[in-house]
């Protein structure tokens, strides 16, 4: 009670509606985590049962799976879960769309039953008893809350290096991202809705949530080592997503290649004055050094360039198909307090 009473002043301060205790969807991208999933839907499903029975969610909150075209035994295994307990919710996609698209899915889907929705990761390495403060947040007004690593104790040296190295290249872009924010993060239904209108196919969650502008907070919370199984983050999905949060936040890139354009050509100018001078005076000396130079750096500046311009060019060609980011292959989701009439539903 004591903590209710906090929250309805924290609110009086901001001037926000008192809210009622939401409707709270887990959404939770799986690719190819059968040693992972049970595990998961345990400690998950339990979570719910306690905030359920604190009175800190409403009743018919869900934990929803997502799985990403698995090509493991990991959707037989979320099937099966589903069909024992009606608290959980299963969303297959037709192929692997990646954990950005993944998420996206669940949470637009999410959004039709639910007041709150937090994404979080299969393997449990994000707390989840952070969500406690999640809420506590969300009550007091934020639209989105997002999770905060602590640190990267967990992380090999590779990874913390160059997480850290992107970070700072991101705000160096002039990008809103949070540092060390994976996609553990509270959204309301008002900011799903918000997020609902953006139809860029180039996503970058992270970039993307804090340039909406709703009133926002931050929760810290411990990383663990993953649960079982490894990564299933790939080098090459991992310098996917690192292209696309540049290219989706910023154009800043192609404004640097102009400017380098143009320091270069200042250089070649007075090169050729230089040059010139030099022929003038009869100093006509083979300068093999120097023209190997500046034709492997123009070279070099030239190809660079046109790598840049490719990536957007790349990307605008991309949204102009307008694809689905997409596909739902079934979706299955149960009214609570009716597991034997199998309303399931298939899109
Ligand atoms: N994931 C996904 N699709 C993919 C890759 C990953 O849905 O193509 C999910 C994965 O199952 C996990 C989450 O995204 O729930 C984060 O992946 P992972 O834990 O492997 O990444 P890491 O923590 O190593 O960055
Ligand atoms: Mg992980």
């Amino acid at each position: 009670m004591g903590k209710e009473t906090e929250g309805m002043q924290e609110m009086q301060k901001v001037g926000i509606k008192e809210r009622r205790i939401p409707v709270l969807y887990l959404v939770v991208p799986c690719y190819n985590e059968e040693e992972v999933v049970e595990k998961s839907a345990q400690v998950l499903g339990d979570k719910i049962r306690r905030l359920t029975r604190a009175g800190q969610i409403a009743a018919g909150s869900k934990v929803m799976f997502v799985n990403d075209g698995s090509k493991d035994d990991t959707l037989r295994l979320l099937h099966r879960i589903a069909s024992q307990d009606t608290l959980f919710s299963v969303i297959s996609l037709a192929g692997n769309y990646g954990h950005q698209s993944a998420i996206l899915a669940g949470m637009m889907t999410a959004r039709r039953y639910a007041d709150a929705v937090v994404t979080i990761d299969a393997d449990l390495q994000q707390d989840i008893e952070a969500l406690d403060r999640f809420l506590e947040s969300y009550m007091a007004g934020s639209e989105v809350v997002y999770g905060v690593r602590n640190d990267r104790r967990s992380d090999g040296i590779f990874k913390k290096g160059t997480a850290t190295l992107y970070y700072n290249l991101l705000h160096l872009l002039g990008s809103k991202v949070i540092t060390n924010h994976a996609d553990y993060r509270l959204m309301s239904k008002k900011a799903l809705d918000a997020l609902a209108e953006y139809k860029e196919t180039n996503l970058f969650l992270r970039g993307l949530i804090p340039t909406m502008g709703f009133p926002s907070d931050v929760v810290y919370f411990d990383v663990k080592a993953r649960e079982a199984g490894h990564s299933k983050y790939t080098l090459s999905k991992m310098v996917t997503l690192a292209t696309d949060g540049i290219t989706s936040m910023s154009t800043r890139p192609l404004r640097m290649i102009s400017a380098l354009g143009f320091i270069v050509f200042v250089f070649s100018f007075v090169m050729s004055i230089i040059s010139l001078v030099d022929w003038a005076r009869g100093n006509n000396v083979p300068g093999y050094t120097t023209t190997m130079i500046v034709s492997l750096l123009i070279g070099g500046v030239t190809l660079l360039s046109l790598g840049i311009i490719g990536e957007y060019v790349g990307k605008i060609y991309m949204e102009a198909k307008h694809r689905p980011r997409y596909i739902i292959d079934t979706f299955v989701w149960k009214e609570d307090n009716e597991a034997d009439d199998k309303e399931e539903r298939t899109k």
